[in-house]
């Protein structure tokens, strides 16, 4: 037996466990002060109604035998497939229902799709980032390019022609930096990929916060990205599916091979997603349930918009707040991502995600999230402010 040596390559990942031990000993030595953490990527708000009815309906059809079903297919149930599409066709693209797997939540699709590519391939990925895409690549042994993300850039760093790789990462609305791409930009990426007969891996986990319609919420919007991209999409932050587990993955035809190969990985290692949460995700998108999860979408942006209101007087430098439920601002004073936290932990009691945890470029940087409750967010602001 030998072991994959890939794996200890990977850096130990102290970030969140950092984070807790660093809060557990505030708290131990003030235990009158009351922490507030806008640093957690998880929601808060429940799931909506017609999601929980649509999910309790199901548990009965499984308790009797004339409605009962055993193993669905592994791409997911019809109904849950055309529910996808039908989502995508009311913005206008079209999608055939055998491009589009349910699966399990997008961090495992993330993940399992390098399975179909080539152990050799290159691998492009911007800095900072969901620190998913690394991983998973240096598992797999692969070799990776970074590409910048900084403040000249507005965190959305582009193609340059002179870097080529066979596997290109893109994430918008952007965990950690909440910057969003625009038409054009997309466009860029689609045509250099294209042109170097790339694959775009696009993570549009966060879609559903994009209000402004000057703005994609999908990569296949852009003429040319069915023949260069795979999306991957989620119900974790939509409908707050985070601990109900169910995601999407699109794998377009003109794609050629990976449509076949992607089905083919996972009829083979995958068994498909429990039918009583795909009937709740189906019913996320229903017109009750649009409208039911945009309340929640509501909720949270506008925890973001006190968020970036405040840091805005307080002349912050920051990305984010709008479009997307995550704010990046620069650390006042030059103070490192680390420095930073441990000031506002210890002056105004509030938590945040260092962004050093996201790549080199985000050394400097700090993550708040919008998921909190309204009530806790505005304190913490006030408290910000008073410091
Ligand atoms: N992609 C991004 C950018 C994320 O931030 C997350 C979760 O935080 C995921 C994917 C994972 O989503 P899921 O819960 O569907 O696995």
């Amino acid at each position: 037996m030998r072991i994959n040596e890939n794996y200890l390559k990977l850096q130990e990942s102290y970030l969140f466990s950092t984070i807790a031990r660093k809060v557990r000993e505030y708290s131990e030595r003030n235990p009158n002060k009351r922490v507030i953490r806008l640093g957690i990527g998880d929601v808060t708000r429940p799931l909506c109604p017609v999601v929980t009815e649509a999910m309790q309906q199901a548990v009965s059809e499984m308790g009797r035998a004339e409605s009962f079903r055993g193993y669905g297919e592994e791409q997911g149930c019809a109904f849950m497939r055309q529910a996808v599409s039908g989502y995508y066709n009311k913005k206008g693209m079209n999608l055939s229902d055998d491009e589009i797997f349910i699966s399990d939540g997008a961090k495992s699709d993330l993940g399992n799709i390098l399975d179909i590519f080539s152990a050799d391939n290159t691998v492009l990925i911007p800095d900072p980032v969901y620190p998913v895409y690394v991983d998973t690549n240096i598992m797999a042994g692969r070799e990776i390019i970074y590409i910048n993300g900084n403040a000249e850039n507005d965190f959305l760093p582009m193609p340059d022609k002179n870097i080529r790789a066979d596997i290109i990462y893109l994430c918008s609305p952007n965990n950690p930096t909440g910057a969003v791409y625009n038409y054009e930009q997309l466009k860029a990426w689609v045509d250099y990929a294209l042109e170097c007969g790339s694959v775009i891996l696009f993570d549009s986990a966060y879609e559903i916060f994009v209000r402004d319609e000057a703005l994609p919420t999908s990569i296949y919007q852009i003429d040319g990205a069915k023949s260069c991209a795979i999306e991957f999409c989620s119900f974790s932050k939509t409908a707050g599916f985070t601990g109900t587990r169910c995601g999407y993955t699109i794998v377009p035809h003109e794609l050629g091979a990976l449509n076949k190969l992607w089905l083919r990985r996972q009829t083979t290692k995958f068994n498909g997603v429990p039918y009583i949460i795909q009937r709740g995700a189906e019913a996320v998108f229903s017109d009750t349930g649009l409208a039911q999860i945009k309340e929640s979408i509501n909720y949270y942006l506008e925890n973001a918009r006190v968020i970036s209101e405040t840091l805005a007087k307080l002349g912050v430098w920051f990305t984010g707040g709008k479009n997307a439920p995550y704010i990046w601002l620069k650390c006042p004073d030059n103070m490192s991502s680390w420095e930073y936290f441990d000031y506002l932990l210890e002056n105004a009691n509030v938590v945040g995600t260092p962004g050093a945890g996201f790549g080199k470029n985000g050394e400097g940087y700090f993550r708040l999230t919008a998921f909190g409750d309204a009530g806790n967010v505005r304190e913490a602001m006030q408290r910000i402010i008073n410091l």
